[in-house]
């Protein structure tokens, strides 16, 4: 447990937090300010501040996890669509540095644009070349 992070006191149970789901290694709150109704934030017990310090072992369990309350979410609110959203580091908007996987229920007109927002850059063919061969990775 990391002193001073809010996510960890909320995943010890000593903040309290609308809590769908917990397990040993998880719980599963209410995000505060929702997006859409039902919004919910997969959060580890344990603090690992984003997704380059989360075992490996745990990064699975957290997408079969979310898979799994995606679905039941899905049944129980009847919702249309469904976010995973997950954000790392100030630049890609994190706001607490404990890892936690947004879970958001979509609806038709919920309000939100349909598609969480980014630019759509045009890249030219020889830059979609470059990036792509800088990118490869090599299967292990
Ligand atoms: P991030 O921007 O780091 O990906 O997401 C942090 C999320 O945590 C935000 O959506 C914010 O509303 C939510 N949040 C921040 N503090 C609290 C809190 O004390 N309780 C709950 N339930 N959610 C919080
Ligand atoms: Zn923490």
């Amino acid at each position: 447990m990391k002193e001073d992070c809010i996510f960890c006191k909320i995943a010890a149970g000593e903040i309290p937090s609308k809590t769908i789901y917990e397990d040993e290694e998880f719980r599963v709150i209410l995000d505060i300010s929702p997006a859409v109704k039902g919004h919910a934030l997969i959060i580890p017990k344990d603090h690992y501040a984003n997704l380059f310090e989360l075992p490996e072992a745990l990064a699975v369990k957290v997408m079969i996890l979310a898979r799994k309350l995606a679905a039941h979410m899905k049944e129980v609110l009847q919702c249309d669509g469904f976010n995973l959203v997950q954000n790392n580091g100030k630049a890609a908007g994190q706001t607490v540095f404990h890892f936690h996987m947004h879970l958001i229920p979509r609806f038709e007109n919920d309000g939100n644009q349909d598609r969480l927002c980014w630019n759509q850059l045009e890249v030219s063919p020889e830059e979609m070349e470059e990036i792509c061969s800088k990118l490869k990775l090599k299967e292990e």
